[in-house]
This record gives structure tokens, sequence and C-alpha cells, in this order.
């Protein structure tokens, strides 16, 4: 039985180095991903409830050459921990500005922050620098932020956020509900947008307590004239229930999913020969 045992723990340790390998595996790849053109970045609508178009969030894509594409959920944490988020989230706030002082339509952009990049790296000089590069109004960027960004050094974030907003890029707090002291966090800084997490509207059918609190969160935010988007939206029946209780705007794959920018040119305003 003690053999046993013993066989056991060291099976249970080479899964262990297993998956640390493979984590040094692809923490190594990542390094090179930036060079070798391996990463994309994806673009999803965002809009009015009544389905107009208002802009579009930048989604990081990572085409693995062996492994395919890797989910950013796999990738970013990998990036976060050995600080390859700071060159990477530059790269793609450059690509979204450039790509969006193209269009002909004043949209905006949305681009996701990471806590990295706010405890690290002059993020408020490289901003400010691709916004002059790119000549992107910075009125049409929108940065999203989750309440990591807060968790860290709370004062050295808060006045970054202060910095940037008064660059005139709009601040939004990403999802909303998830974490454990969103609340909290509205009355440190005053966000330009609040956006509502996906699990609270996939739910809204199924779960009557989800629609409570969408109600709620949507109470909150107006009484505080913080606009709101959810996100996930998926059905017409999620659509008009957020249309009914005056919820601003919506995200997901109801409006489009996820994509090369070259599927929505015609919403940006590009004319595509045919
Ligand atoms: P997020 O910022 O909450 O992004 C929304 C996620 O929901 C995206 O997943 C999007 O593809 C997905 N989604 C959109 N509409 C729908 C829908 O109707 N139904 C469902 N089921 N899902 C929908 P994605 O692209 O896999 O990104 C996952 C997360 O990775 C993001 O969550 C964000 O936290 C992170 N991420 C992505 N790109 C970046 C980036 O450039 N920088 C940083 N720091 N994080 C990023
Ligand atoms: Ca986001
Ligand atoms: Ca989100
Ligand atoms: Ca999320």
């Amino acid at each position: 039985a003690k053999r046993e045992g013993r066989g056991r723990v060291r099976c249970f340790e080479s899964e262990m180095d297993q998956e640390l390998r493979d984590r040094r595996l692809l923490q190594h790849d990542l390094r090179q991903a930036l060079e070798q053109n391996q990463l994309l970045v994806y673009f999803q609508p965002q809009a009015r409830v009544d389905g107009e178009v208002i802009g579009f969030e930048a989604l990081l894509r990572w085409n693995h050459p062996v492994r395919g594409f890797v989910p950013p959920d796999q990738f970013i944490p990998l990036a976060e921990e050995n600080g390859l988020i700071v060159q990477i989230g530059e790269w793609i706030l450059r690509e979204a500005c450039r790509e969006a002082a193209s269009w002909p339509r004043p949209l905006q952009v949305a681009v996701n922050l990471s806590p990295v990049q706010f405890q690290a790296g002059d993020l408020e000089r490289s901003i400010h620098q691709i916004l002059l590069e790119t000549g992107l109004a910075p009125t049409r960027l929108e940065v999203e932020i989750t309440e990591g960004v807060l968790i860290g050094d709370f004062t050295r974030a808060l006045n970054l956020l202060r910095r940037l907003k008064a660059l005139g890029i709009r601040i939004a707090m990403d999802d909303f509900g998830t974490g454990y002291s969103s609340l909290s966090y509205l009355q440190s800084f005053p966000f330009d947008k609040i956006k509502i997490d996906h699990s609270f509207i996939s739910n809204l059918e199924a779960t009557p307590q989800s629609a409570e609190i969408v109600r709620a969160v949507l109470g909150l935010a107006h009484a505080l004239n913080i606009p709101v988007i959810a996100e996930g939206v998926e059905t017409e029946a999620q659509r008009t229930f957020l249309a009914r209780e005056a919820c601003e705007e919506m995200q997901g794959y109801l409006v489009g999913r996820p994509d090369l920018i070259e599927r929505y040119l015609d919403l940006v305003g590009v004319t595509v020969e045919r």
C-alpha cells in the first residue's frame, strides 16, 4: 500500500511538472508571438439598446503556430505573470487606436487594461504618445478596467485614472457585479460607464434573481448618472428586457461576434466595393 501511495504521489508530481512545463512553453512562445505577428485584434460592436452601433471593443486573439487559437483567458494571465502584458497591452492599444482613427464615422473604441499595466511602466505616457501618434481624439477612446486595477496600489491607480480622464479618455468599470467591492469603487472614482457582467444577462430568463440584480444595478447606476452597457446579450428577449429597464447600451452575439474589422467595414462607414 505504501508503494502504491508513493507511486501516486510521483504521478501527481509529474502531472504538476507537466503543467508547469506547459506554462513555461506557452510563456516562451508568447514572447515571440508579438514579433512574429501571431497576435490579432478582434473587434466586437457595442450598440444602443435600439440597435444603433456606437463603437467597438478591441479583444486580443493569439493564433499560435501549432496550437491554433489560444483563448485570452488562458494566455493573458501568463503575460501578466511575466510582465509581457505591458508590451502586449501597448500593442493592442496602438492597433485599436490606429484602426479607429481610420474610420469615416467617429465611433468609439474600447480597450481593456490589465492591473499590471497600472503598476508597471508609464501607462499615461504611452497612452498619450499613442493618441498623438495615431491622431485619434481622446474622447473616442474608452478604457475598460476591472476592480483588480484598484486592488493593488490603490492611490497610484486612482491618480492614474484621474490623469487619463483629464486627457479626455472615458473610463468604464468592466465585469460589474462579479467582484467583492464593486460598490465601494463606485464611491472612489467617477466612472463614465458600467458594464454589467454577462453572467447576469445570460441568467435573465432562467433565474428571477438575475433580473432583480440587473434592475438594481441599473437603478443604482442611474441614480449616480452613470450609463450602463450590458455584456453578453444574445437574445431578443434579453434586449427587450434591457430596453424596458432603460439600460442604455448592449454588447453581445445579438449585435455581433468579435471578428476582424473587415467584417464590420460597412458599420464603420467604409463603402465596400462589390
Ligand atoms: P471581457 O473584457 O469581459 O470581454 C468580454 C468577453 O465576452 C469576450 O471574451 C467576448 O468574446 C465574450 N462575449 C462577447 N459577447 C458575448 C456573448 O454574447 N455571449 C458570450 N457567451 N460571450 C460573449 P474573450 O474575447 O474570450 O475575452 C476574454 C477576456 O480576456 C476578456 O473579458 C478580458 O478580460 C480579457 N481580454 C481580452 N482582450 C484583452 C486585452 O486586450 N487586454 C486585456 N488586459 N485583457 C483582455
Ligand atoms: Ca472588457
Ligand atoms: Ca466584461
Ligand atoms: Ca470578463
